[in-house]
């Protein structure tokens, strides 16, 4: 056990010589054990290929989410983690069903798609008509006149995804205001080997709810030059996609009860659904087991801090976010007790280490903690902090909040697509990830002082 530490005062800053405060050198050690713990094999990458490759991927209100719910509540138990239970939360319930699209004319050629999230569904007899490419919103807005009757393909090149994924939320009814009666999006994504992207899109009010669906980005080109031929391309879009009532799932939680001050909590969390393609592993499996592994480190190298550390696997992140909204209501009494809310679901690449949020004295505690992973590379302290899944109760109870941040360079390639799968992921990474949760969420609940909001 790590012996209590005594701190002079609270406005303690005194600094070493390499600039980090003097309180951190109580936690040098144990941050070398947890590290050392979380990085000696690769339990996080093999506990995340158990989950993909035993139930696949995890969208809400499916039966694979349930069973995913199911297990980890198992295994936290099998871990001797304290209180594990689940929250019930109400979920939407969207079911793709078989779905294609294809060129008619002038020649045929299958696409590669994938529909969008929540979407509605086509005809049984699929919905063929002429395709008018446009590049963007204005664009869009440019051609409003020739567009009833027709499908749109919004062909615009990835830039970011805050950017870019505006016009797979909003394409479906920016153009059914002006008559389309369908739409196709570039999947948001760099350009990869010809994979359509899925993800959540969003009807407006007060507009005809028209299917819409995301074509790779090779494809999105092909009949993008077959209209600039001068040539009508009539493209037959076939989709089952339905929304049932709201079904019931769970968040899951699981604790390491505080040694002195359990009603005071650190949350690690990571969202537990997935869409319904590829295993789910990068988006959010990885951050779910990275989040876990913080506590049964902990736990199996004895090290039980002052406070409560709770992972949250969470559900209905992709296409609803009821896991955070029921959490924040469920827990609002508790909500002043919570220390700080961590993230993690930008993937399990290697990590840099975490986007902040909060007050300026918060931030550099944060980055004092940050320095003792200077040993795996993920000192930084960035601004974010801004998880789906957190935010609610963030900004509820005016906590710190924190985002795991890694090397994204990998992440939108597969991000929602059948290539999500536990492959992609490099176990020592991974392992360096689960360190970095660890590490942060010790000291967190371990220091001598509340970390101030
Ligand atoms: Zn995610």
């Amino acid at each position: 056990m790590v012996a209590l530490v005594l701190l002079a005062s609270p406005g303690t800053m005194r600094a070493d010589s390499d600039g980090a405060p003097a309180w951190l050198d109580n936690y040098r050690a144990p941050a070398a054990r947890l590290i050392s713990e979380a990085t000696r094999d690769h339990f996080a990458w093999n506990r995340l290929a158990e989950l993909t490759d035993t139930i696949g991927n995890r969208l809400s209100g499916s039966p694979q989410l349930d069973r995913a719910i199911a297990w980890a509540v198992t295994e936290m138990k099998r871990d001797g983690l304290d209180n594990v239970h689940t929250e019930k939360v109400m979920v939407p319930k969207w079911i793709r069903g078989s779905e294609s699209a294809e060129v008619v004319s002038p020649s045929r050629q299958p696409l590669a798609m994938l529909g969008l999230g929540d979407s509605v569904g086509t005809p049984r007899d699929g919905i063929a008509a002429v395709v008018v490419v446009v590049h963007g919103f204005d664009e869009l807005e440019a051609h409003a006149a020739g567009l009833r009757g027709r499908i749109v393909l919004l062909n615009v090149a990835f830039t970011n995804y805050a950017e870019t994924s505006a016009y797979r939320r909003a394409g479906a009814s920016r153009a059914a205001r002006y008559g389309a009666v369908a739409v196709l999006v570039r999947s948001i994504g760099p350009d990869g080997l010809r994979l359509p992207h899925t993800g959540a899109l969003d009807y407006a009010s007060g507009v005809p709810r028209i299917p819409a669906a995301a074509l790779s980005g090779e494809d999105a080109d092909l009949v993008e030059r077959m209209t600039m031929r001068g040539e009508k391309v009539v493209v037959r879009l076939k989709m089952e996609a339905h929304t049932e009532p709201d079904a019931e799932s769970a968040n899951v939680i699981g604790e390491l009860r505080g040694r002195e001050q359990p009603d005071e909590i650190v949350v690690v969390s990571g969202h537990l659904d997935s869409w319904d393609v590829g295993a789910g592993a990068t988006d959010d499996g990885g951050g779910c087991v990275v989040s876990w592994e913080a506590l049964r480190i902990m736990k199996k190298l004895g090290l039980r801090p002052r406070r409560t550390v709770r992972v949250v696997l969470w559900t209905n992140e992709e296409n609803g976010g009821r896991g955070g909204l029921a959490y924040r209501d469920q827990h609002r009494a508790e909500l002043p007790k919570h220390v700080a809310m961590i993230e993690a679901d930008n993937g399990v690449f290697r990590p840099l280490g975490f986007g902040f949020a909060g007050s300026d004295t918060a931030r550099q505690a944060v980055a004092g903690i940050a320095t003792l992973l200077a040993p795996i590379g993920a000192s930084a302290i960035v601004a974010g902090g801004d998880g789906a899944d957190i935010t609610p109760s963030v900004r509820e109870g005016h906590m710190p909040g924190l985002s795991l941040e890694v090397d994204g360079s990998r992440y939108f390639l597969i991000h929602h697509t059948q290539a999500d799968t536990v492959d992609k992921i490099d176990p020592a990474e991974m392992a360096r990830c689960a360190a970095a949760m660890t590490v942060m969420a010790y000291v967190l609940a371990e220091m001598p002082l509340r970390l101030g909001s």
